[in-house]
């Protein structure tokens, strides 16, 4: 066996090795959990327990650990040992059914947006069996949901779970109806996430602190080259980052994590991983583990991979494409266009299904991909911007649009176009991903949202478009399942929706300011901003919405909209605060003391002869000085600004103020000392440049 095949899952506890390991009988009670949702009876979960520690063991593993993603963004560990004492003084391996399936961490520090009073701390854990157990790092590793004692969810699994049910639910439904769909059971949705990063070398990103506390650079002035010559898209990958690539893949591939695709991205120093998508939940927890593994394997080989969201300005940021789709259990496709009428009436009920979702709830989906490091990019002309919309491609375009009209498609189609009766034309799929501007592209058998930022959890994304989609393909069902006329009920279903929804589709250039004034006539929303996108959570239609899909209760909902406001906030304080240690401790200091060596320059030339020239001195001293006391008062400003939070106690009141009041000072301090990054000597500057840091790794 080659080597890739023979360490592919390794350390995954997955259908074969269960299949290998379990009892017959334990092995399909488990599938049914697992494939038919079934509830998992307690002995069952015993003899699971036991060949888990049993496989576990003989990988080399002493822990096991109940992994979970708390709204923290970050997944969550906290490791036990197998051992057990004896009577007899010594230790056996143990793993009960109890505790593969319950945990209890003590969870008071994970955000909680005030459900769980701190006193009443207890969150549990409790197992996913729908997600592969696994071995890290000599830890068995329970995938599981974090939930309150009174029932919450505090992570972002849990919802993602309920939303993949919703939108089965509904599915299943509207299939139902159409001929042939007699074996569907469930559907899942598919994520194939593209993942972009940056590779810096250690010893540069050491010296920023920016870097250490915030991920990203709150100063630096730009370097001479950036990406302006497109060389390092798709370029020749460097034997430094090819060794990382390498070592990256097998770990991955370890985890029975699919990593595909590897190539340099747009900016220096800028690269992506995409893997062949999978079931969501699974996409979720490997798209976790491959952020997870690209920090690990970078500081084996001396570097650190950065995924904020906006590393470095002047350079593009790294986003995250979620390559999303509906499948049925029966393994078709559902936004795959069909070869016959009836199977493309069924997916252009689907694809009218999605147009309407996002459209109706644009604010949702923008508020999954809102984030501090994600306002750097939306709407920065490098990345989709804050409006929603969707790009189809002309062709497809055309071919709704003739729907629509009831006439021929195509140069030499005689007959007009009918839904359930014409075969839809071939359209050309490639010429459907060819626009790179719009946030939510058809791609000829799935929908790419590409507003996500790489530090992103693509749950919450997920969370919103299966809930919104759920919705509204209930409200299909519900118009179809009483018809007399089937086909025609769809037809007039698929027409009127795409004519009630058509605004949300865009086909054009996503980045120009054309596009803006367009979007505002539409009547598409434009939520520029975190806090302005989060004001939006907890409308009346989309609590409702939430709530109806069993998604979010209310009180989960407004929970999350105190911990994203708070998130938000702190994120800005940390940089803010940063800003003003490194500008008193770093910046100014060298400022002072540069300006000190210049006017010893002038004083001394004068002192040799009053004649002598120092106009570049005595200049250089001037600018200076005056970029010095610009600093000095925008960190002034800066400070005063960070005391008067002191009065703001509302959260979403303080989003809104570091958004509005801080993070302006914050972009005048940054010009003035870029400026001043300009008139210093390198050799005297506190930090490493740009230019060191994009091209740190050679
Ligand atoms: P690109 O967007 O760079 O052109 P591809 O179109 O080849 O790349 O694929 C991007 C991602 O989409 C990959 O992760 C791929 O596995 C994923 N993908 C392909 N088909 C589906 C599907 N049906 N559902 C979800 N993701 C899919
Ligand atoms: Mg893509």
């Amino acid at each position: 066996m080659d080597k890739v095949t023979a360490i592919f899952g390794e350390n995954v506890f997955n259908e074969a090795t269960m299949k290998a390991r379990l009892p017959k009988e334990t092995f399909k009670q488990l599938m049914k959990t697992i494939e038919g949702g079934e509830k998992l009876d307690p002995s069952v979960a015993n003899v699971v327990a036991n060949a888990m520690k049993d496989w576990a063991i003989e990988k080399g593993a002493t822990h096991f650990t109940h992994w979970f993603q708390p709204l923290t963004g970050v997944t969550a560990e906290k490791h036990d040992a197998f051992i057990q004492p004896t009577k007899e003084g010594g230790i056996i391996m143990e793993f009960s059914g109890k505790e593969l399936v319950q945990g209890e961490p003590d969870a008071s520090s994970f955000p909680s947006g005030g459900i769980r009073a701190t006193f009443e701390a207890r969150g549990y854990t409790a197992w996913d069996p729908t997600s592969y157990a696994f071995i890290k790092d000599g830890t068995l590793c329970i995938p599981t949901a974090f939930c309150s004692y009174t029932g919450e969810a505090l992570d972002k699994k849990t919802p993602l779970l309920r939303s993949m049910e919703a939108i089965s639910k509904a599915a299943v439904r509207v299939l139902k109806l159409f001929e042939g769909n007699e074996a569907v059971t469930s559907v899942k949705t598919t994520v194939g996430p593209e993942q972009e990063y940056f590779l810096v070398d250690k010893s540069v990103y050491d010296k920023r602190p920016d870097l250490i506390y915030t991920g990203r650079t709150l100063f630096g002035a730009k370097a001479p080259k950036g990406q302006e010559l497109e060389d390092h898209y798709f370029g020749m990958i460097k034997p430094r980052v090819q060794a990382f690539m390498k070592d990256l893949n097998e770990e991955l591939w370890k985890l029975g994590i699919l990593a595909k695709t590897e190539h340099n991205e747009v900016a220096p120093a800028q690269h992506e991983l995409a893997p062949i998508f999978s079931t969501t939940n699974l996409a979720c927890d490997h798209n976790q583990l491959t952020m997870e593994l690209m920090r690990k394997t970078a500081s084996k080989h001396g570097m650190v991979c950065l995924l904020h969201e906006k590393p470095f300005a002047g350079v593009n940021g790294s986003g995250k494409h979620n390559n999303w789709s509906i499948s049925t259990n029966t393994g078709k496709n559902l936004l795959d266009p069909g070869a016959t009428p009836d199977q493309n009436a069924q997916f252009l009920l689907f694809l009218a299904a999605v147009i309407r979702a996002v459209d109706e709830y644009q604010d949702l989906l923008r508020i999954s991909v809102a984030s501090a490091g994600n306002d750097h990019r939306l709407g920065a002309n490098e990345a989709p911007p804050a409006i929603i919309s969707i790009f189809l491609g002309d062709e497809l375009t055309a071919i709704l649009d003739a729907l629509e009209k009831g006439v021929p498609y195509g140069p030499h189609a005689k007959e007009k176009m009918q839904i359930g009766v014409t075969v839809l034309p071939d359209f050309n799929k490639d010429t459907t991903d060819r626009n790179r501007t719009s946030p939510f592209a058809f791609t000829g058998n799935k929908f790419e949202f590409r507003s996500l930022g790489s530090n992103d959890s693509i749950a919450c994304c997920n969370i919103m478009l299966n809930t919104a989609v759920a919705d509204i393909l209930e409200k299909f069902a519900d118009e179809l399942e009483g018809a007399s006329d089937f086909n025609a009920a769809v037809s007039a279903l698929v027409l009127k929706t795409i004519k009630e929804h058509k605004r949300i589709i865009f086909n054009g250039n996503g980045y120009s300011d054309e596009w803006v004034k367009e979007a505002e006539s539409r009547g598409l929303m434009n939520l520029k901003t975190t806090p302005e996108a989060l004001a939006h959570l907890c409308d009346k239609k989309n609590v409702e919405v939430l709530k109806k899909e069993g998604v979010f209760t209310e009180v989960e909902l407004k929970s999350r909209y105190d911990i994203y406001n708070d998130n938000y906030a702190k994120i800005i304080n940390i940089e803010a605060l940063t800003m003003i240690d490194m500008t008193k401790k770093l910046y100014l200091p060298v400022a002072s003391s540069y300006a000190n060596e210049l006017a010893g320059v002038v004083a001394a030339k004068k002192a040799v002869d009053a004649g002598i020239d120092a106009t570049y001195e005595t200049d250089l001293v001037k600018k200076v000085s005056s970029l010095t006391t610009g600093i000095y008062s925008k960190l002034q400003s800066l400070e005063k600004a960070e005391c008067e939070v002191k009065n703001i106690s509302e959260v979403d009141e303080l989003a809104a103020y570091y958004c509005n009041k801080v993070i302006p000072i914050m972009n005048e301090l940054r010009a003035n000392v870029d400026e001043l990054e300009g008139y210093v000597p390198a050799s005297k500057w506190p930090v490493p440049s740009y230019g060191e840091l994009l091209y740190s790794v050679r």
